[in-house]
């Protein structure tokens, strides 16, 4: 139907410039002269017909050759033509005349004159080139009568020449339109093929959408592509914005989305707008959205529009389940690590830099602080960061994020504090971050600590990432819990009951690994006298009390690093790392007179010190133990409430 294409798209009444373009390019002796319309094309010859009666009439003016008037009627009968004057008398005349004339030649096939009144006429069928088949009646009417019959045949022949003329022109523009079409219509399919060949070469999500994108703008160019997604994956690409229903203006997209089919519609400004679902498998995962000139768009794009959409839709959702299971696999790797860790390694410390060293990690995030909330200083205490100047950093359970999560006891997201500063926050102010998500420690159903995880992008996070940090944040909550239980089981062990001072063993241990690094060291006994006295006296309650109130003063009289511990019913030790027996006198020195004069019911103490140093020949606890058990010893012998200086050995 290479016409009737044609006459759709080109109204054959313009001197078109293409076709005076062409008309000046080609070169006439050429192939395309055999061509000849079809019968098919036939029934739209009507325009070129008048087209070319025009054509054939401007030229024969400037002949200034003919009187009367001229007709021509195509091969179903419809005068496409007229052309000079009659007088107005003979009008009604000449028409009747031509009708029967050419219905005459369609019969006849030659030429057939008639006359009425004063009317003489002459119809000359117009053959076509390639057969002999006549296509057209052309028709000479004149008063005279004279030379009609010449006039008309001429005349006919010329109009021939310019209709051929005129159908050539339209064939070889037809031809190369075809031409441009197959050529677009390669180039899509290569390109197409590209597209869907990158397309299912990502495997993450953020490349899966650029990608398409990309390859949007270059199949489309001048147009605006965007993408509105009804997952949360905003991956900062101001192309790819969320879908919303509300918005009346994205009215197209939600129609698209809802009905699952491609959708267009023409804007005030001109220009076609297409939303196309992009569906996968699964689910429907958004709306592609292109904006273009509405001259620009050709219905017959819209199969390749609904290939990269669909191709697109199937790819998201193969690189989204990819990410999944790779987000999936992060938290079982975590959880099991998790677990090994504990077993490992029950300090809390390790635990809370293990953990923001795997949460920076999975989430590839920019910053992570965890915090645990100290309640006898009603504090969250920084425990461990990759922000330098957040370490050991403490904040009211009031402070900004802390205190919603603390308040809420949920985990929460923001995607752009820059935008929506509900609280202050020292840590994005500090990182410049923007994607927060935070999840509160949760023990025995009581905020423990919280977990910070940001980006200094906005909009960094998804949905996925925020569920998945709460999960982890449970069994970080656990891993927790079993640290503090497991600490407190050792600091059960280590200490005695009723003293709070360290048991005997720890003592043992202790002394043991300081005699392997220390090049000396001292140890005091502290004995209380009389002391079954003071039970046969008081009772075995007051007894206790008082033994407390000794190991209080001892306690308070001696330095951090030392360490005091029960040694034996109501004998107790201290020992003083890196010091000697004179300074060890002294401590002693104190803690007799502050017992002497603090207890009560007033109670003394006798004291036995040792020491040792790196030049001993036996360096070992039972002898530094023995030495000082002999100087308690002689104070004991000499009166109590004194203390003695053991040998060294
Ligand atoms: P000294 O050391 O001055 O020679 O006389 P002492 O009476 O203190 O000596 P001894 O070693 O004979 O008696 C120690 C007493 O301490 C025996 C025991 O009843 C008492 N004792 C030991 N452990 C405890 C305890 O945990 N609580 C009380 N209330 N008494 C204890
Ligand atoms: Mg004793
Ligand atoms: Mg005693």
């Amino acid at each position: 139907m290479l016409m009737a294409d044609y006459n759709e798209n080109h109204p054959l009444k313009d001197e078109s410039a293409a076709a005076s373009h062409l008309e000046v390019e080609m070169n006439p002796s050429i192939w395309f002269e055999e061509e000849d319309m079809t019968s098919a094309d036939e029934p739209y010859l009507a325009p070129i017909l008048s087209d070319s009666f025009a054509l054939w009439h401007k030229e024969t003016d400037k002949l200034l050759l003919a009187e009367g008037s001229f007709a021509l009627y195509d091969w179903s009968l419809k005068c496409v033509g007229i052309a000079g004057g009659l007088n107005k008398s003979e009008e009604a005349d000449s028409h009747a005349l031509a009708d029967k004339l050419a219905a005459a030649v369609q019969r006849s096939g030659s030429i057939e004159t008639d006359s009425l009144g004063s009317l003489y006429a002459c119809a000359v069928p117009v053959m076509k080139r390639s057969e002999e088949r006549p296509f057209c009646v052309f028709i000479h009417l004149s008063v005279t009568g004279e030379s009609s019959l010449t006039v008309a045949k001429l005349s006919a022949v010329h109009f021939r020449s310019c209709f051929y003329r005129r159908f050539e022109q339209l064939y070889v523009k037809d031809l190369l339109l075809q031409q441009q079409r197959t050529e677009k219509e390669l180039n899509r399919r290569d390109a197409l093929f590209g597209v869907a060949k990158q397309l299912y070469d990502q495997t993450d999500v953020s490349s899966v959408l650029s990608e398409m994108l990309m390859s949007l703008e270059k199949l489309y160019p001048t147009s605006e592509v965007h993408l509105y997604l009804s997952q949360d994956h905003l991956n900062g690409d101001p192309r790819v914005k969320p879908l919303v229903f509300k918005n009346t203006a994205h009215d197209l997209i939600a129609k698209a989305f809802l009905e699952g089919r491609p959708v267009n519609e023409l804007d005030r400004n001109g220009m076609m707008r297409i939303a196309m679902p992009m569906t996968g498998k699964q689910a429907a995962y958004g709306v592609l959205f292109i904006t273009m000139e509405a001259e620009r768009w050709d219905v017959s794009d819209l199969p390749a529009f609904l290939l990269v959409a669909d191709t697109a839709g199937s790819a998201f959702e193969n690189a989204k389940l990819y990410e999944q299971s790779n987000l999936l696999i992060n938290e079982l790797r975590l959880i099991n690590e998790l677990a090994k860790r504990l077993n490992q390694s029950l300090r809390l410390k390790e635990i809370f830099q293990f953990v923001t060293k795997e949460l920076l990690n999975i989430f590839e995030a920019d910053f992570c602080c965890v915090l645990q909330l100290n309640k006898e200083k009603n504090q969250f205490i920084v425990m461990s960061s990759n922000v330098p100047d957040m370490s050991s950093e403490h904040f009211s359970p009031e402070y900004g994020f802390c205190g919603i999560v603390h308040r809420t006891k949920e985990p929460l997201i923001i995607s752009d504090y820059w935008n929506t500063r509900v609280v202050t926050s020292k840590l994005m102010d500090n990182t410049g971050s923007r994607s927060l998500i935070a999840s509160p420690i949760l023990v025995d159903g009581e905020v423990a600590g919280v977990i910070f995880v940001t980006h200094k992008t906005a909009n960094f996070f998804s949905y996925d990432n925020y569920k998945l940090l709460q999960v982890m944040s449970t069994h970080i909550g656990l891993a927790i819990t079993n640290a503090s239980l497991h600490a407190e089981v050792r600091r059960m062990v280590i200490t005695d009951n009723l003293t709070g001072l360290h048991a005997r063993h720890y003592l043992n241990e202790q002394i043991q690994n300081r005699q392997r690094k220390d090049p000396l060291g001292a140890l005091i006994l502290v004995d209380i006298d009389h002391f079954k006295r003071i039970n046969d006296t008081f009772g075995h309650q007051v007894g206790d009390r008082i033994l407390v109130q000794v190991s209080n003063i001892i306690r308070a009289s001696i330095r951090q690093g030392d360490i005091a511990a029960r040694w034996g019913g109501e004998e107790l030790a201290v020992y003083l790392p890196g010091i000697q027996a004179e300074q060890a006198f002294r401590i002693a020195e104190r803690i007799r007179s502050h017992v002497e004069e603090e207890t009560d019911p007033v109670v003394t103490v006798s004291c036995g010190v040792s020491e040792w140093t790196f030049e001993n020949e036996k360096i070992s606890v039972e002898s530094l133990f023995y030495r000082a058990d002999m100087a308690l010893y002689e104070a004991k012998h000499h009166g109590r409430n004194c203390i003695f200086v053991g040998q060294a050995n």
